[in-house]
């Protein structure tokens, strides 16, 4: 057998090491159009920003290992140019003697990767307009950031653009993140996102938000740009990096005939294998299924492209793994606060029409008694009907990954909110809770489910109220004198069973308090006294987080300038 790959990174270097431990036998040859074999993609914005210090850390499987564990025939700076189908054969070119010359193949398994994308702005292919991809594009990268650069620009708030920001502040740079969208990290619910905003803005970092690009020049004078955006706005910057998305690499395989998937991806079967039975593709240039849509995506994340390259070594090494699809599981982390998400967010259920159920806990990451213990947010979304949880969001400090983590399981299991309130997960005061957030989210939607608990949604208060709700706080005097939902009314949890002759029984009271808890047991005693109530899901807190200003849109830029 002879298998060659295109693409030596994580995709290519995952299919090919699985390959030799399958196989004792096979030639396998491996080219990269780069300088080195498996490297870590994910690693190269905490190289520039200083985090990790030496590049060669950057260097995860070194290519001696591959070479002598595995034995690869790797070929660097190497790039195939076309694939025969016919003739089963790839031509390639050296990318330093510039020699091309062919390389025949048994099986082709395609993992060139997800491009950049550069839209079509005017100067965008002026020297100090970067992308970020490989170590070429980090290392000058790093030059510039290390070479006495003061201010940057970064298109696209996306979560490469936002761990770039976060380390071009590491290295002491102004930065400005310019954003299409009204929020940071777009494919993400937006109120889960607003602690990530603020964080950037607290650390410095300049948002531009609901705004784009519409020209790079050169200042007259010196080698700065200057960046025009379609307000009218006009920023300085000593160079630009672009991070508004990627495009799947499938030239070759569209050249080659390939049956090509949504936005340019190469469609694959279950077992990653191409239109043609003979060529496989894997990693972020293919389309795949979302397991609780059972839609097609593009998703160009490290872990797929890790399991894809397994599964098709596997597969033509006669096992019959399947890929099951992916959930859209993601964590990113901005000075100190992390966001991470499983399965459909609420935009994608609704752009879906999916029916859904939503609940917001905000509890925290351990044992409020013990030192250190941090808030979070938690947003579970759920069938209405059987509770089967259809994605999750949490955003906060410590302890957001291991509560996704923990979700993004749940929903490969097909599992609903009633497992989650049975879950048992590790616990000691350092840790987590005797009831975990994850339990806490499980108990709130069972209780929804069950009708124990009727949830009201802070959009569904509209302006102006509707003349059947009441919106009744139940916090401390203290606590409704730092704001509240307009329109409330006050009555503390402890008075409620002394004052309900003060509340209508003709409307349906919309109970809040800060997280939901007092709400609930407020909700409790209004239930069994017979009125219509309900708790407004996430309480004040995700009120604040959906009402309340949103760092870098144009109301918060009238009051401050930061005009270069
Ligand atoms: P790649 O790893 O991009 O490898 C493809 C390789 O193929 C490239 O090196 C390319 O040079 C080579 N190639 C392409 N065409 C040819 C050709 N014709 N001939 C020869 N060689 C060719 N994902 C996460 O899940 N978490 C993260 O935190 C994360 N952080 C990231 C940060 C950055 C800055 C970047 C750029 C990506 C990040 N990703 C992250 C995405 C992740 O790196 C990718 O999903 C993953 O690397 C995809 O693997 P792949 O094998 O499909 O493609």
């Amino acid at each position: 057998m002879k298998l060659v790959i295109v693409g030596g990174v994580a995709g290519g270097a995952s299919a090919a090491a699985r390959a030799r431990r399958l196989s004792e036998d096979a030639e396998i040859i491996m080219f990269e159009r780069g300088e080195a074999p498996s490297f870590a993609n994910c690693g190269l914005p905490y190289y520039l920003g200083g985090v990790i210090e030496k590049r060669r850390r950057l260097l995860v499987a070194r290519r001696e290992n591959l070479e002598g564990w595995y034995r690869l025939d790797i070929r660097t700076r190497q790039e195939v140019t076309a694939i025969d189908r016919q003739a089963k054969k790839v031509r390639v070119r050296n990318l330093e003697s510039g020699e091309e010359y062919e390389e025949t193949y048994d099986k082709l398994i395609l993992a060139p990767g997800a491009k950049p994308f550069r839209p079509p702005i005017p100067g965008i292919d002026l020297p100090g307009v970067y992308s970020l991809r490989n170590l070429e594009d980090v290392d000058r990268l790093h030059e510039v950031v290390t070479g006495g650069a003061r201010k940057a620009v970064v298109v696209g708030a996306g979560f490469i653009g936002l761990e770039v920001a976060e380390n071009l502040v590491h290295r002491k740079i102004e930065t400005h993140v310019v954003e299409l969208q009204p929020q940071v990290l777009p494919p993400w619910d937006r109120e889960m996102t607003l602690p990530i905003a603020q964080a950037l803005e607290e650390n410095g970092v300049r948002l531009w938000l609901g705004d784009s690009v519409v020209s790079i020049q050169r200042k007259p004078y010196g080698n700065q740009l200057e960046v025009e955006l379609k307000s009218g706005e006009r920023l300085t910057a000593d160079f630009v990096v672009m991070a508004v998305g990627v495009r799947p690499e499938s030239e070759l395989a569209k050249e080659a005939g390939l049956e090509l998937g949504i936005n340019g991806t190469i469609r694959v079967d279950v077992h990653m294998r191409t239109s043609d039975p003979d060529i496989y593709a894997v990693g972020d240039v293919v389309e795949v299924v979302h397991v609780v849509s059972g839609k097609p995506i593009h998703l160009p994340l490290a872990g797929p492209a890790n399991r894809q390259g397994r599964i098709a070594a596997d597969h033509i090494f006669g096992r019959d793994s399947q890929f099951r699809g992916v959930q859209g599981t993601a964590i990113v982390g901005v000075f100190g606060k992390q966001i991470a998400a499983t399965g459909l967010s609420e935009k994608l259920l609704r752009q879906l029409e999916m029916t859904y159920e939503k609940v917001y806990v905000h509890p925290y990451s351990h044992s409020t008694y013990y030192p250190g213990a941090q808030q979070m947010s938690l947003k579970l979304l759920f069938d209405p009907q059987d509770g089967r949880i259809l994605g999750a969001q949490a955003v906060g400090g410590e302890g957001v990954d291991k509560r996704i983590d923990v979700l993004a399981m749940a929903i490969q299991a097909g599992m609903t909110v009633f497992d989650l309130e049975e879950s048992e997960l590790a616990y000691a005061p350092p840790f987590g809770s005797a009831k975990d957030p994850v339990n806490m989210a499980g108990f709130v939607a069972a209780n929804v489910i069950r009708g124990d608990q009727p949830v009201f949604h802070v959009e569904q208060l509209t302006d102006p109220l509707p003349s059947d709700l009441f919106i009744l706080d139940v916090r401390t005097e203290r606590e409704f004198a730092t704001g509240s939902v307009p329109g409330a009314v006050h009555i503390p949890l402890h008075e409620l069973r002394q004052r309900l002759s003060e509340l209508p029984r003709d409307k349906r009271i919309v109970v809040v308090c800060n997280v939901g808890f007092r709400a609930y047991l407020a909700t409790r005693i209004l239930l069994q006294n017979g009125f219509d109530a309900a708790n407004l899901s996430g309480g004040y807190t995700s009120y604040v987080q959906m009402r309340g200003p949103y760092p870098g849109l144009e109301e918060m830029r009238s009051v401050q300038s930061w005009h270069s």
